[in-house]
């Protein structure tokens, strides 16, 4: 069954649906013109990844983590390359498509959080329902499970800056779960927490998939936190090396 089911979305799609990966890269590039220079972000990047996986994206500060994950979301646009959805080529997809398929099925995860300072935490996590028309006693029941999901019920009336680093994240990603996405993306989620809480919040997004049936991918530069990945993609200079398992990391 095609895990996004918005009738634009079905109807623009053009792949056959015969390659089930939730992902599936071939051949990106991605250029950047600075001036007269090109920076080439990423290089012939081919990446497959099934459902229920949770996935690295290892390697150093500029290596082109953030680029991939920003193409697989549609953050951004490659230069070259295609990009499947559950088997579903995206290069029809409008700006207005990948908005409507982020809100319904994609879930994103930043390093800085990004949540509301005015709102509480419930209703930051609220913000992505009554931003698809839906309030009331479901949307209420949906954000009260999605806080529990990640610990934070009892903290849903603070706001962020009565938070910890750690627990801003975990809010964060119960918001990234209100749609219950089939496809989490986590970009360097642990990079403004410490050790600790670094790995709580690594232990969370490792226990998606098995809770929610999400798909998983973590740009990440902690060994500790691609550790606990079921595959890690090694990226050097913007291409990808081979994958490997956590345990030969
Ligand atoms: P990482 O997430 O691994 O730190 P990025 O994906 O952010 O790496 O960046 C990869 C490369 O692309 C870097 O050399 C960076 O400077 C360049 N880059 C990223 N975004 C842009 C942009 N908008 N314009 C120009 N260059 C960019």
């Amino acid at each position: 069954m095609l895990w996004y089911t918005s009738d634009a979305l079905v109807r623009l799609s053009c792949g056959d649906g015969t390659s089930r990966g939730v992902v599936k890269l071939n051949h990106i590039y991605k250029q950047y013109a600075q001036g007269r220079t090109i920076v080439t972000a990423l290089h012939d990047v081919c990446l497959e990844v099934g459902p229920g996986e949770f996935c690295a994206l290892m390697g150093p500060s500029g290596c082109g983590k953030s680029t991939l994950l920003n193409v697989i979301g549609g953050l951004d646009h490659q230069t070259a390359g295609t990009v499947a959805l559950d088997g579903r080529s995206t290069d029809d997809f409008s700006d207005a498509d990948w908005t409507t398929l982020r809100r319904e099925c994609i879930g994103l995860v930043f390093q800085a959080f990004h949540l509301l300072p005015g709102l509480s935490a419930a209703e930051n996590v609220a913000l992505p329902l009554l931003l698809s028309g839906h309030s009331g006693g479901r949307a209420g029941r949906l954000v009260a499970e999605c806080l529990d999901a990640v610990g934070m019920r009892e903290r849903e009336r603070h706001r962020p800056g009565e938070l910890s680093g750690g627990e801003q994240q975990r809010v964060a990603i119960a918001r990234a779960l209100v749609p219950r996405p089939k496809l989490l993306l986590a970009d360097d989620p642990t990079g403004n927490l410490d050790s600790r809480q670094g790995a709580e919040v690594i232990a969370l997004l490792r226990s998606l998939p098995r809770r929610f049936g999400a798909t998983v991918i973590v740009a990440t530069h902690s060994r500790e936190a691609a550790q606990q990945a079921d595959i890690v993609h090694g990226l050097r200079d913007g291409c990808l090396e081979s994958g490997a398992g956590s345990a030969t990391l």
